[in-house]
């Protein structure tokens, strides 16, 4: 029965390190990155995708401008060209307002042309954090794929573990099952161990002497304790004594 002990305490030692593996997963961890660097990105698309937008309004403002002043210039110039200002005052000042819309649209079109220039540039960069964007959709696909498996591997071996653990822990009484689970808690995880060449495998210390004569003459039901650490010992074939 003490034997069996030791075997669903290497069973809950698995179980323990599954449970780790579990925790401490590298798939699961780059999902995770990658999730971070996918929200990052997705800001970064929002700002680059207003910029083209506030641009886009911009420019339209600029057309617009630009085509008034280009409107007011070529009525200006007919007005001229058809000779139906007569006073030479009105005329030098008509030609002073050509002159004038001359210069406010070629100001104007510097503007349009520069607001051009960055659209096109806020355009490409929208266009190429969307094929990051996509990239990374399909490599977080794949770091989630890559996860959820090693998990289904690791929640299979959980689960034939612990039926054999329940199968295992049938046949120990539920006192010594208790006894064990206590220790367990209490130890790190490990609640029995084996005494081997004299020596417990719970704490590797070797027993003293005295204790080793107790031991050898001790009734094999007898659950003993390890001296040292406090564990279940439990007597193999070669505990030396
Ligand atoms: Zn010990």
């Amino acid at each position: 029965m003490q034997l069996r002990l030791l075997d669903v305490q290497a069973l809950d030692i698995r179980l323990d390190q599954l449970a780790h593996r579990r925790r401490t997963l590298p798939e699961s961890a780059e999902a995770e990155r990658l999730l971070v660097e996918r929200k990052e990105l997705e800001s970064e698309v929002v700002a680059a995708d207003t910029l083209v937008a506030d641009l886009g309004r911009e420019q339209r403002k600029a057309d617009a401008d630009v085509e008034q002043v280009r409107t007011r210039r070529a009525r200006d110039e007919q007005r001229l060209q058809a000779g139906q200002v007569a006073s030479p005052k009105e005329l030098e000042s008509l030609q002073h307002e050509i002159e004038s819309l001359t210069k406010r649209q070629s100001d104007l079109e510097d503007v349009e042309l520069e607001i051009m220039e960055r659209l096109e540039e806020a355009t490409a960069r929208l266009s190429d954090r969307q094929q990051r964007q996509a990239d990374l959709d399909s490599r977080v696909a794949d770091a989630e794929q890559a996860r959820d498996a090693a998990y289904a591997q690791i929640d299979s071996e959980a689960e034939r573990a612990r039926a054999e653990r329940a199968d295992t822990a049938g046949g120990i009484s539920s006192e010594l099952l208790a006894l064990y689970e206590k220790r367990r808690a209490q130890f790190g995880g490990v609640g029995a161990a084996v005494l081997r060449s004299r020596r417990c495998e719970g704490c590797r210390m070797e027993l003293d002497a005295s204790y080793l004569a107790k031991i050898a003459k001790a009734p094999p039901e007898e659950v003993l304790r390890c001296e040292e650490c406090g564990r279940i010992l439990v007597r193999s074939l070669n505990s030396g004594v």
